[in-house]
């Protein structure tokens, strides 16, 4: 593929530079100079006149051969090779001169030069066959004057002798001189060649380029004119296939308004009128668009009239009269006294004329002015409509009027509209030869300025309405479709349909309530009252409904109501949906509000806008009211379920604590019995584990010990013999002294009881308590042998309390002993058996303490 192509270009490349002409002119040049060189051979060298006189014949000849068969070469190579061995056997024969002259002393080496200096210019080589030929002529001049070198030829000899130099050292130095010149000019040629062939290919190169863009170019203008004739037979078609369902849509509907098919209800009115305004809104939209096309094809026809101004204008004012009264705008019109007469095409001039007037209502405020001056001068007349409005910034005068362009082309804008008004207004001017022109000061007004000329010279021919023959056929076969339905005939005020983008509508914001079967509050935000009117009347026999005209507004409404669902329009001037949808998901009170965003316009692009502001859920107009409805349903369905959830999750929450609180409190009051049982089963040590508690609680509380590290530790207390439930009775009771193996069962006790406690999470630390409640601060108690303060503070200080009242009880083993006795006992095991800290607290208290045998002494005396 790629071999194709360079074969392609070098077959182009040496077409392009004509490569047989350049050689045959090489060859023609040959032929020339070589026997005019004679001359010079007579002059320097007559003796040789007729060797090289043969010499020059015989080169010719071969010239001349080369010349002949030029004809018979084919490809560019061959072509190529004939020029390389031009240049090769010219150098031959200056080369065999140079050696019959004495070879690199002769002055004749610079025919070479020569040669090879109009070769270089001629022929177009490349470095390579540059390189080659020249070489080759090199040699040709270099290898046989090496042979005469060592016999030192006569020419060099006379030279010397010439000269007055030793023969010797001058004969080398001019043989140096003269190879080193021929080789310095051999190089620079070859790396010229190389040059300029570079220069050649890159300069072809970028030809080809340009030829291949230009037949692009050609290519797209052939698709594009198609696609021109494809837009014209669209907008033709377009012209039908729109306008006529459209008018039949409208036509009825009018008939249907003007109640020939019963009398309607105002709601089925109102709903009808709606649909008939937009019906003339679209068609509207519609004839302007063919409108403007048929003006950029050139083919406007126009129906010229004359025209007097001064009656022309009054009607169309008249006629937006109406809405100006609705919008609180003064109207006024100031003429010659006499009549001004114009050659125009009536219908579109007033098409001009409404949409400058429609303009100026646009965006003139209520208590504003539109003037329209029509003034007369020596060729023209010129048609000024002035209002007072918001005026147009001084760098978009020129381009309102193209196509499109609105001053404000932010999705925000204030005022509908299309930017295809201005544009038509100034196409049907030109039509007519006028021109128009804006001025304008911002805050204070615009003025539009349409100047038309007198007489009727000035129309082009072409423009003329003569049912021009060269329309396209789709659209000649259009003119004469006698079915199509004329919008005059549907539109009972034609004129007023101009300036139907202007009618108010009006709808009572606020709540809107009627029986509802959901009980649900939607907001429904739109500038447009016609699209809240729409949504009232898909919407409010199922919900609550509240209307407002701006996401302002609807954002303070959300705060103060807080409604079910929010449905938002997304192009609004000032805040836009999207700033709303941001401002509701950014508030943490509103956030758990639906937003559905309604927008005309479509795409993905919007739609990740959209989705990236927060909106749950988007709806493209025109959105279909089931479509609608199901949406609304489906948002509100997710939202109740979501919050059924969470109520079932904080129920489930409460249930699960109060079952582990019920769970805890069982156990409790389970070990708790089991403890008294234990002080049951022990006679001797009745209310024992009662007592130690009591006692506990004193020490804890004189340490400093409180809330729920004493609530566990008072716990701990009344559970710390717990364990003693596995010790047989008659153990616990032996009145005598207990074998190793009934001690080994005791000592136990403080591990049992740790095991029944430790299965409940939160008595784990009681646990802890109950096990060590036996350890001694000396490290030689049981079950663990724990040391000082590694054993836990509370079995610390019950170990103290549990032995106060073990010695001030009766055991079966011995009687009580006295207070004074048990707490002598006590200091004296600080240090060993107690922590000496404990024993200082419980010393503070201990005279609060109650011993058991007083209360068991009282007790009998009251048996008794
Ligand atoms: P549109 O349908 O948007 O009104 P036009 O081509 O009629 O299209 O107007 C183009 C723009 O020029 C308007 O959108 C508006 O910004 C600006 N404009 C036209 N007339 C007036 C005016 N009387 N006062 C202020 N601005 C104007």
């Amino acid at each position: 593929m790629d071999k194709n192509k360079d074969n392609s270009f070098l077959n182009r490349y040496y077409q392009e530079y004509k490569l047989r002409d350049r050689i045959r002119l090489s060859l023609i040049l040959s032929m020339v100079l070589y026997p005019s060189f004679l001359i010079l051979d007579a002059i320097v060298t007559p003796s040789r006149l007729r060797a090289f006189l043969i010499i020059r014949l015989v080169v010719i000849l071969i010239n001349a051969t080369q010349l002949f068969s030029l004809r018979f070469l084919k490809t560019s190579k061959s072509l190529l090779n004939m020029g390389m061995s031009l240049l090769v056997i010219d150098a031959c024969g200056i080369s065999l001169m140079v050696f019959l002259m004495g070879g690199f002393a002769s002055f004749y080496y610079q025919g070479l030069t020569l040669v090879i200096m109009v070769m270089m210019v001629i022929l177009p080589f490349s470095f390579k066959e540059a390189a080659i030929t020249m070489s080759l002529a090199w040699a040709t001049y270099f290898i046989p004057s090496l042979f005469i070198i060592n016999g030192q030829s006569a020419a060099l000899r006379a030279v010397a002798r010439l000269f007055n130099l030793s023969e010797e050292i001058q004969g080398w130095r001019i043989a140096v001189n003269n190879l080193f010149f021929l080789t310095s000019i051999i190089i620079i040629a070859i790396i010229a060649s190389s040059v300029m062939d570079n220069v050649r290919r890159r300069e072809l190169r970028s030809r080809i380029k340009l030829e291949e863009t230009t037949a692009r170019l050609q290519e797209s203008n052939v698709k594009l004119k198609s696609l021109d004739e494809l837009k014209t037979q669209f907008f033709s078609n377009v012209n039908h296939e729109l306008r006529t369902p459209l008018t039949l849509i409208l036509a009825p509907l009018k008939a249907v308004l003007e109640g020939r098919m019963g009398k309607l209800s105002p709601t089925h009115k109102d709903t009808l009128e709606t649909m008939q305004r937009n019906g003339y809104k679209l068609l509207k939209l519609i004839s302007n668009l063919l409108d403007l096309n048929k003006l950029e094809e050139g083919r406007m026809r126009l129906r010229l009239k004359n025209v007097n101004l001064v009656d022309f204008i009054p009607p169309l004012l008249a006629a937006v009269k109406p809405l100006a009264d609705q919008r609180q705008v003064r109207l006024y019109c100031q003429n010659p006294p006499h009549p001004v007469d114009l050659t125009l095409d009536p219908d579109q001039f007033e098409k001009v004329v409404f949409n400058l007037l429609s303009n100026a209502l646009k965006f003139t405020s209520k208590g504003g002015k539109i003037t329209i001056y029509v003034e007369e001068k020596d060729r023209t007349v010129t048609m000024t409509v002035e209002d007072t409005g918001i005026g147009i910034p001084e760098d978009m005068l020129e381009t309102i009027f193209d196509r499109f362009s609105q001053v404000d082309g932010s999705k925000s804008r204030a005022q509908a509209g299309t930017g295809i008004g201005l544009a038509l207004a100034r196409e049907i001017v030109l039509v007519h030869k006028g021109s128009i022109r804006a001025e304008s000061e911002l805050g204070r007004g615009s003025r539009f300025i349409v100047e038309m000329l007198k007489g009727e010279e000035h129309f082009d021919d072409e423009v003329l309405d003569r049912r021009s023959e060269d329309m396209p056929i789709g659209l000649r076969r259009r003119l004469t479709d006698t079915n199509e339905p004329h919008v005059r005939d549907i539109v009972s005020d034609f004129r007023r349909r101009q300036l139907v983008d202007l009618e108010k509508v009006d709808i009572e914001s606020g709540r809107v309530d009627k029986a509802k079967i959901h009980d649900a509050l939607i907001l429904c935000i739109d500038d447009n009252p016609e699209v809240l009117k729409l949504m009232k009347m898909l919407l409010a026999d199922d919900y609550d409904l509240e209307l407002v005209s701006s996401a302002e507004k609807g954002l303070a409404f959300l705060k103060a109501k807080n409604p079910d669902l929010v449905l938002c329009d997304v192009m609004m001037p000032g805040m836009d949906g999207h700033a709303f949808a941001r401002a509701v998901k950014k508030d943490e009170s509103l956030k758990h509000i639906p937003v559905i965003l309604v927008t005309a316009r479509t795409g993905a692009e919007m739609l990740a806008e959209g989705m990236q502001a927060g909106a749950d859920d988007y709806i493209s107009k025109p959105f279909d009211s089931t479509e609608l409805k199901a949406r609304i349903r489906g948002q509100l369905r997710l939202r109740q379920m979501e919050a059924e959830l969470s109520l079932v999750n904080r129920n489930l929450r409460m249930r699960t604590s109060d079952l582990v609180d019920q769970q805890k409190s069982l156990f409790l009051s389970t070990v708790k019995s089991l403890a008294s049982a234990i002080d049951a089963k022990d006679g001797y040590t009745s209310h024992h584990s009662t007592r130690v508690t009591e006692f506990t609680v004193k020490i804890a509380k004189k340490m400093g010990i409180s809330g729920k590290e004493l609530g566990d530790l008072e716990l701990a207390a009344l559970l710390h013999d717990v364990g003693k439930i596995a010790v047989p009775e008659s153990v616990l009771n032996k009145p005598g002294k207990l074998t190793d193996e009934e001690f080994e069962l005791i000592k136990d006790h403080p591990v049992r009881g740790e095991s029944i406690l430790s299965p409940v999470v939160e008595l784990k630390e009681i646990a802890r308590i109950v096990r060590s409640h036996h350890e001694r601060y000396d490290g030689t108690g049981y079950p663990d042998k724990l040391k000082g303060r590694v054993i836990p503070l509370g079995s610390r200080i019950m170990a103290i309390a549990d032995t106060y009242d073990s010695i001030t009880s009766e055991r079966p083993y011995r009687r009580p002993a006295s207070h004074r006795f048990a707490v002598k006992e006590i200091i004296g095991c600080s240090g060993t058996q107690f922590d000496p800290e404990v024993v200082a607290h419980f010393l503070e208290t201990a005279s609060t303490f109650v011993p058991n045998q007083g209360q068991d002494q009282e007790e009998e005396a009251k048996k008794a």
